[in-house]
């Protein structure tokens, strides 16, 4: 017994120090940082913050959490347009400042930090801002959050607005990361199939990174309806070859209620281990959605709660793109 207890805790400890090791040499491609400003705004609103300002608004803070090789730093621009923010006069203005605080902190760490945009694309200054985005702060990709927004590719007007987005990406060739789930009950294969026909089969090669597997976190029939379609079109779909398109794992295996998003039941999370070894690890990027989960306290929950092998352990943190 006292045998059987020494050797599994070498074991343990022997997983621990590999899994820090190969955590040091990832990419966690979803984390967040925040500015003075938009803390305070969102305090005003009653938005409890459970630790410090610095632990959402200070770069070398963000690093020592986050403790890998390379992080995707994601502007939360896109809020200052949001109903929940109710309106501001001086919105552009915002969202420049929060754009540029991301760019700023990225140049501290130029080799650590990957910058991404942040706009609303049904904006008129949108396009502008994700020039000057690229021309000027030399950002390195670009955001979308179609929940925040309520971006509908079902609307004409609002499919011509992002393809007018996807369209300046594949251009200078920045990567995306659309938060693609809008909220809308219906939110599902038909919204992949609308940006597959009409955006990405005639657009020229993109990478694009879809958050939280889909949807807006957790792991529900709606995130297994978008990997399904998406799944779907890889098998069949000979245009969709030309781009990267991948999946970010972040707040999908949530073992903690989340931003009204529930923790995952014992069922949930086999199934969704089903669905990552079908989707496939080669189009699964790790990401944690810091500040939600560090990269250590994540990269836990997936191996334990997915009985992730140490293959499947390394292929996940693999960088992806
Ligand atoms: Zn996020």
């Amino acid at each position: 017994m006292r045998k059987a207890v020494s050797i599994s805790l070498i074991l343990l400890c022997t997983s621990f120090v590999f899994g820090q090791t190969r955590l040091a040499d990832t990419t966690d491609g979803h984390v967040h940082i925040l500015s003075a400003e938009l803390i305070r705004i969102w305090k005003k609103l009653g938005i409890p913050f459970s630790r410090p300002d610095e632990y959402y608004s200070d770069i070398d803070v963000i690093l020592k959490n986050t403790a890998v090789k390379r992080i995707d730093l994601i502007s939360m621009g896109h809020v200052y347009s949001s109903a929940e923010f109710g309106g501001f006069k001086n919105e552009r203005e915002l969202v420049e400042n929060e754009n540029s605080y991301v760019a700023a902190s990225r140049d501290k760490y130029p080799k650590k930090i990957r910058a991404f945009c942040s706009v609303d694309p049904l904006r008129d200054y949108a396009l502008e801002e994700l020039n000057r985005c690229r021309s000027k702060l030399k950002m390195d990709g670009v955001k979308l959050h179609n929940n925040a927004n309520q971006v509908y590719l079902t609307v004409p007007a609002h499919l011509e607005r992002v393809k007018k987005v996807f369209e300046f990406a594949a251009k200078y060739q920045m990567p995306i990361l659309m938060h693609f789930d809008n909220g809308h009950r219906r939110f599902g294969g038909p919204d992949v199939k609308l940006l597959i026909d009409s955006i990405l089969e005639d657009l020229p090669p993109v990478n694009l990174r879809i958050a939280h597997f889909g949807t807006s976190g957790g792991f529900n029939p709606r995130t297994k309806a978008v990997i399904d379609a998406f799944r779907e079109q890889f098998r069949n779909n000979p245009r969709l070859r030309k781009h990267t398109i991948t999946f970010d794992i972040s707040a999908v295996a949530l073992d903690k209620d989340s931003e009204g998003v529930r923790r995952l039941t014992d069922g949930e999370f086999e199934e969704l281990a089903i669905y990552v070894r079908r989707l496939g690890f080669e189009r699964i990027t790790f990401a944690t959605d810091y500040p939600l989960y560090t990269p250590t306290e994540y990269l836990k929950i997936l191996r334990t709660r997915l009985k992730l092998s140490e293959v499947e352990t390394k292929l996940l943190l693999m960088p992806k793109n």
